[in-house]
């Protein structure tokens, strides 16, 4: 079975923004994400990206196909030899001239050096800053299966990259929290909420509607849960009382005369309690008659006598 997050970008793959702005922005955060820059012969540059999802490369070479016009593009397989380790799918573009344009559109380029601190020229409209998170997310998001804990997470390996998705989803009023992790920087969501906000900002709708199923069962199930502890937990209060009152009861009993010492009322208390170790007092109050209060009462009191005749034996 395909993990949560490869169903998410599987259909975040599928969707294609319809202006051409917002495939910008998305491409642009897809390649911050996911490519390195190469260079080529007389000052060329050319475009490498690499990514384990077959539906995210594929997006991509679309994407760079509506929006880099004529460039030469190549798409390639490494299978990993090692079992259970996934493909790698590397989109090239050819270095050649016309691939400086591409990357000044994206605003990769910035003094003649490569710019991942500010992208404000894509993200001026709200449409184009969905999809440019859509475009951060299928490069190197991540999200949990809503079974599990809420977590999504935005992985990357550039601070700047990193605190510019930050301040985006923060001005988005996002509940973002932002840490490191060995090389890597991330952008985390950690509220159920906010990772169903995310996704349906970012247009994926099924998934959105698979997690909100799944939140549901587990909020059910979560409050069976807490109900079958209470009464787990009422039980084995009323289990432990009767424990020690028959432990009162015996050391009652144990004394000169026994339980026929006691007065009747408490005598035919000793007696049902003995009888019925796992009746709680209510039930042992209706068995003969007493009310709860009245049950109580008559308890402390052998309770006390049975800490008196301990006293006694002691002394
Ligand atoms: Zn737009």
């Amino acid at each position: 079975m395909p993990s949560f997050a490869t169903e998410v970008k599987n259909e975040l793959a599928r969707y294609i923004p319809e202006e051409s702005c917002c495939r910008n922005a998305e491409l642009a955060a897809l390649l911050r994400m996911g490519a390195t820059i190469t260079f080529g012969l007389r000052h060329t540059f050319g475009l490498n990206f690499t990514t384990e999802n077959a539906a995210v490369a594929r997006k991509t070479l679309q994407l760079l196909k509506l929006e880099g016009h004529g460039l030469r593009t190549e798409i390639t397989v490494s299978r990993s030899r090692r079992l259970k380790k996934h493909n790698s799918y590397a989109v090239r573009v050819m270095p050649e001239p016309a691939v400086a344009d591409l990357l000044e559109h994206l605003g990769f380029l910035h003094d003649e050096s490569l710019n991942m601190e500010s992208d404000r020229e894509l993200l001026k409209k709200n449409c184009c800053r969905a999809a440019y998170l859509r475009g951060a997310f299928l490069g190197g998001g991540s999200v949990n299966r809503p079974e599990a804990s809420y977590h999504l997470e935005l992985v990357t390996g550039n601070y700047g990259f990193g605190n510019l998705l930050y301040t985006l989803m923060r001005r988005m009023m996002f509940p973002v929290g932002f840490t490191d992790r060995k090389e890597d920087y991330i952008v985390y969501l950690k509220e159920g909420d906010a990772v169903i906000d995310f996704l349906a900002m970012l247009r994926a709708d099924k998934s959105v509607e698979a997690f909100e199923i799944a939140r549901n069962l587990k909020e059910v199930r979560e409050q069976v849960n807490r109900l079958v502890n209470c009464e787990t937990a009422n039980l084995q209060k009323t289990v432990d009382a009767a424990g020690r009152q028959v432990a009162d009861i015996r050391r009652l009993a144990a004394r000169e005369g026994g339980l026929e010492a006691l007065p009747k009322k408490l005598r035919e208390t000793a007696e049902a309690r003995l009888a019925r170790p796992d009746a709680s007092i209510v039930e042992l109050g209706e068995l003969l008659g007493v009310s709860k209060s009245g049950m109580n009462h008559r308890l402390r009191k052998l309770h006390a006598m049975a800490l008196a005749a301990e006293g006694e034996k002691h002394s």
